[in-house]
């Protein structure tokens, strides 16, 4: 098979088979919920619409972990505790990952960031880029669902008595988020109560809105 070059654009063959690129420019999206809000799931499929990195804190952090980097152990001893990972850490591999050369094609941040210095600094590296964020998709879901959701999920930090700070942790670090995002006009809060394809539409037309006009 011949296969084409296309160094110019940094385009890969697999690029062009949802016909994406030809819709919108590059797009940087933050993914915001509490845990059980399918976050996750949603943002995979995101990804696969826009075709685009996705850049999940929680799942690097697991890696690093697995691997056995001594940010990865550390990293571990706040996660299994249902903490968050200090900003300094997490700050640093997310600022490395966006230095690759996939990432200018657009970004989905993923679990990041959780906190309003995590938001600063995020706002810094982008900026410094010239490719601010464009969008921020905040999944909300009542909290009886999420638990229900999250003790079938059954992960090694999914007990009770871990959830239950993992949802302390949201509303007191992450909850601000909102506002922070609200008051730069990039917010879109979408009700994630609905089966997983309803919620996607949602988010797609949110992207859709963002994006302006499919060109
Ligand atoms: P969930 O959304 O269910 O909490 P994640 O995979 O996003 O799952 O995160 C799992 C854990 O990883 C968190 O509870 C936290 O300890 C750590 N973590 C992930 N992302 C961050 C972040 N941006 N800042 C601090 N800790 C993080």
């Amino acid at each position: 098979m011949m296969e084409i070059a296309l160094p110019s654009l940094g385009l890969e063959p697999q690029d062009f088979h949802l016909g994406v690129l030809q819709t919108y420019d590059p797009m940087r999206i933050v993914f915001l919920g509490p845990p059980g809000s399918g976050k996750g799931t949603q943002a995979q499929r995101l990804k696969d619409y826009l075709q685009i990195v996705h850049l999940s804190t929680g799942e690097m952090l697991r890696q690093a972990h697995e691997a056995g980097t001594t940010l990865g152990i550390e990293a571990a001893r706040f996660m299994n505790a249902g903490q968050l990972v200090p900003d300094d850490m997490v700050v640093r591999i997310v600022a490395d990952r966006i230095r690759e050369n996939d990432c200018q094609r657009g970004c989905l941040f993923d679990g990041f960031p959780r906190t309003v210095p995590q938001a600063q600094a995020l706002d810094q590296l982008l900026t410094q880029r010239g490719t601010p964020l464009n969008l921020v998709i905040a999944l909300e879901v009542s909290e009886p669902l999420l638990v229900e959701r999250l003790l079938a999920r059954g992960r090694a930090d999914d007990d009770q008595q871990t959830i239950r700070e993992r949802f302390r942790q949201y509303s007191r670090q992450t909850q601000p988020l909102l506002d922070y995002y609200a008051s730069r006009g990039v917010l879109a809060r979408i009700v994630a109560e609905g089966c997983p394809d309803d919620v996607f539409e949602q988010i797609r037309a949110a992207v859709e809105t963002a994006a302006g006009a499919p060109k």
